[in-house]
């Protein structure tokens, strides 16, 4: 075995986690890198090469006996295995507490049980929920609207109970929209990043729900991984939650007008009706990030969005489909970049 580090990550397979298994095995002082995933949201497809480099275990955080095994001698355990989206959790309230607030809670306990790696895990802005004052800092009280939101509210605070109760080192992470390539479009919970980006390409309308007015503290996936590395490599902890976004804030009719740009078309717009469930805006105070993280950089909204655009036409490509014939604007496009 290498040296280095050991880190687990949980939810590997998925869009942030294959993200985050790449910025690891890329990192010097990062030895192993296993995953966890029972590839119910994700799939192996999207760890590409770098599965051959990861010792991958296929099964269910619920699993104590297959956790024992993936986080022995682990130096830090990063816990992203969840169902996410809020809708899908309106839907089925009882399953995403068992994956997202048991699995949690299953994983503390193999954490405890391997001698206290650093556990950094995934929470969510959703756990603002009501709570009016923007920007979203984390001195206010969380008001969570959804089962989804309140599981992650659970995830937190069971972190902060097992650094009071057992002195575990544990970082929970306020993940706001995390957006960018490996996300995926093809099913009924996608996000809208890259839901607008799939139909853009097939020529077909993008949906806001509502009037659009709603905002967005969108965070590239570079930006997650750049402050999970950190976290690992300098041994950052908090047993408060820490929101991780910089404190940008965007329409969905400004994202439209965005994405436009980067793919050089006028996106077709149709309207639904408002979803149960959803926060009217969502902006993050990056202070307490800041503190911990000071060298954290923001990716631009432009520069992401053109990565993310370059990485759904490279899909299309492998998957044998081309992009639809774009509908131009009358005035001149501002410069695409990355678009295959
Ligand atoms: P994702 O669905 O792509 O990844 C989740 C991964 O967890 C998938 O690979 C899935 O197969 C795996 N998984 C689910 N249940 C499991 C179980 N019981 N055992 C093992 N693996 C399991 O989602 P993502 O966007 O990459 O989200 C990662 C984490 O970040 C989640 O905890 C999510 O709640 C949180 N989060 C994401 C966002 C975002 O904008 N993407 C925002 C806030 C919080």
């Amino acid at each position: 075995m290498s040296g280095g580090l050991r880190v687990t990550v949980t939810g590997g397979a998925g869009f942030i986690g294959s993200n985050l298994v790449s910025w690891l095995l890329r990192h010097p002082a990062v030895g192993r890198v296993t995953v966890v995933d029972d590839c119910s949201t994700g799939s192996v497809r999207l760890l590409g090469s770098d599965l051959a480099e990861t010792d991958f275990r296929h099964g269910s955080v619920l699993d104590p006996g297959l956790l024992d095994q993936a986080m022995a001698r682990a130096d830090a355990v990063v816990h992203l295995a969840a169902l996410p989206s809020v809708p899908r959790s309106v839907l089925d309230p009882m399953a995403s507490h068992q994956a997202n607030a048991t699995g949690t809670l299953t994983v503390l306990e193999a954490a405890r049980r391997a001698d206290g790696p650093l556990v950094v895990a995934a929470s969510s802005s959703s756990v603002y929920g009501a709570q009016p004052n923007l920007p979203k800092s984390e001195h206010d009280r969380a008001v969570p609207l959804s089962p989804y939101a309140v599981s992650k509210l659970a995830t937190e605070a069971y972190l902060g109970a097992y650094h009071s109760c057992y002195g575990l080192p544990v970082l929970p992470l306020r993940f706001f929209n995390v957006y960018g390539p490996r996300q995926q479009a093809g099913h009924p919970y996608a996000a809208v990043v890259p839901k607008w980006i799939d139909a853009a390409l097939a020529n077909r309308p993008v949906t806001v729900y509502g009037d659009g007015t709603q905002s967005r503290d969108l965070t590239c996936v570079d930006t997650v991984c750049q402050v999970i590395t950190t976290a690992i490599t300098d041994r950052v902890t908090s047993p408060w939650p820490v929101n991780l976004a910089l404190g940008t804030r965007t329409s969905l009719l400004n994202l439209v007008e965005q994405l436009g740009d980067v793919l050089g078309i006028r996106l077709q717009v149709e309207h639904a009706a408002p979803r149960p469930g959803d926060v009217a805006h969502s902006q993050a105070d990056p202070a307490r990030l800041l503190e911990l993280f000071p060298g954290t950089t923001a990716v631009p909204l432009h520069e992401g969005l053109a990565a993310t655009v370059a990485w759904h036409c490279d899909q299309r490509v492998k998957d044998g489909l081309h992009r639809a014939p774009a509908r131009r604007r009358s005035a001149p496009p501002s410069p695409t970049k990355g678009i295959g």
